[in-house]
């Protein structure tokens, strides 16, 4: 009889060195790889690569190391556009040639749904991309710090929080990058002092910018720990004067000690209040506060495939389960009966109501409530969807919903998904009663990690 052997240890070290052959591509953009047998994840190494990397953190399931050489480099490297791409924490595939970075996007939501559902081949279409991958953000949201006693503005490093400086940014409309730079200078030159989160001092913590694509309208808010600012009225003076494109100026006051950018109370410095943008047919006021989607141009497609998922008649009750401001209820609402939203933020559910009052979309309401409470409650009261849109955070949707959306029993589930592992695990229990038909994904994040997609599910 053969003696059972004790299974090698295959325990990592910290500090060890490896090399490895990537397999694909991680949830956060890094690459994927194993030593014997282990999940290792190295950031910056592409899916085919052979790497030698140096482990920096070692647990029992996983390891992650750092990327010291490569060995057999993926026809996908490039040479990263952005002069600061390794510091900045905003991207994380530029090294990746673009139409590599789409395939990749299919690929993560095809293995998710593998992982996480009976399904071998899930439906998923290639990914939607943009013909020109850059300049799609139409706001930029910039941090503003000291750096050598100068004053500097831009987003944080990945998982530190260490500030890079930046005086441009590819991925920003040209119109966000002009006003942030021009605003950081002002502010420089007329003395106003930065905030400093550990002494909880000074007065201007974020510049954010916001443009919107249909009318060129341009909005500039400063946010401030402080409701008093020295030296504003020079500080407005100039701000118009250097940025004349500009259709108004707010300041959001935010005394509080958070990583949340705004505060409670915004004031209107100067000009008008909120900026006009459309998307397909519907027009907007977006207020310095408002939520709108970041990439007006994937959003639209992204909304088209939601439409082409839905596929009304006209005769259908939809439900519009986090609606944000309303969007996608407002998108479809022109071709059904009615169309109902829930949302969790009373602020969001006002503006989703002024702009149903605003394109006219008699037909559309939206309410302030917990989709997993709102939902289960309006189908006791008799109410009967004939489609549900669901667009959940990344945590995907609540247990007490998919229960109430097996009990509802809508013909169909339209599920927009901005995480693809939450999205495979909550189609792996709506399977019971559902069919996945197809799965679109869209890139509204060109060059970072997010995967964006929409999800058709008919009643079997
Ligand atoms: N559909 C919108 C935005 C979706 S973002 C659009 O396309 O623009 C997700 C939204 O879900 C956020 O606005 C968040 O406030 C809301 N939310 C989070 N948890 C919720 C819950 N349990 N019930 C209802 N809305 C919720």
């Amino acid at each position: 009889m053969k003696s059972y052997q004790k299974e090698q240890d295959v325990s990592i070290r910290v500090g060890q060195q490896m090399t490895l052959t990537i397999k694909s591509l991680g949830i956060n953009g890094e690459g994927i790889g194993y030593f014997k047998r282990k999940i290792v994840f190295v950031d910056r190494a592409l899916p085919g690569e052979v790497v030698h990397a140096k482990v920096t953190e070692a647990k029992e399931k996983y390891a992650v190391a750092k990327l010291l050489r490569v060995v057999e480099k993926s026809p996908s490297r490039i040479q990263p556009p952005c002069p600061v791409y390794e510091e900045c924490g905003g991207c994380s595939l530029q090294h990746m040639e673009y139409q590599a970075q789409l395939a990749s996007k299919q690929e993560i939501v095809v293995e998710s749904l593998r992982k996480y559902t009976r399904l071998n081949n899930p439906p998923v279409a290639p990914t939607i991309g943009m013909d020109n991958p850059w300049a799609y953000r139409n706001k930029a949201q910039f941090q503003v710090g000291k750096q050598n006693g100068k004053l500097i503005a831009g987003l944080y490093q990945t998982g530190s929080h260490k500030l890079v400086n930046l005086e441009g940014c590819q991925v920003q409309h040209e119109a966000t990058t002009q006003i942030v730079q021009a605003a950081k200078q002002i502010v420089e030159e007329l003395g106003i002092p930065v905030y400093d989160e550990k002494k909880r001092t000074g007065v201007i913590r974020t510049i954010v910018a916001r443009v919107a694509f249909a009318t060129g309208e341009t909005q500039l808010t400063l946010v401030t720990a402080t409701r008093e600012i020295p030296r504003v009225k020079e500080l407005i003076l100039e701000l118009r004067t250097r940025l004349p494109q500009l259709v108004g100026i707010a300041q959001n006051v935010n005394t509080q000690k958070t990583s949340l950018v705004f505060g409670e109370q915004t004031i209107s410095l100067w000009g008008q209040p909120s900026i006009a943008e459309q998307l397909g047919e519907l027009s907007f006021d977006l207020s310095a506060r408002a939520f709108f989607q970041l990439n007006p141009e994937q959003t639209q497609k992204l909304y088209n495939e939601v439409k082409a998922a839905a596929g009304l008649t006209g005769n259908e009750l939809v439900l519009d389960l986090y609606c944000g401001t309303g969007t996608i209820g407002l998108w479809l609402a022109p071709y059904a009966k009615e169309v109902r939203g829930i949302e969790l933020i009373p602020e969001a559910v006002e503006d989703a109501n002024r702009n149903a009052q605003r394109n006219n979309a008699s037909n559309a309401s939206f309410h302030v409530g917990r989709a997993e409470v709102l939902m289960p409650k309006w189908a006791k009261q008799g109410t009967r969807p004939d489609v549900v849109v669901v667009d959940p955070p990344r945590t995907g949707l609540d247990d007490a919903l998919i229960h109430s959306l097996l009990d509802v029993k809508p013909k169909k589930i339209v599920y927009v998904s901005c995480n693809p592992s939450t999205l495979a695990k909550d189609i792996g229990k709506l399977m019971q009663r559902y069919e996945l038909v197809s799965v679109q994904p869209v890139d509204m994040f060109p060059h970072t990690a997010h995967v964006e997609s929409v999800s058709l599910l008919v009643k079997k």
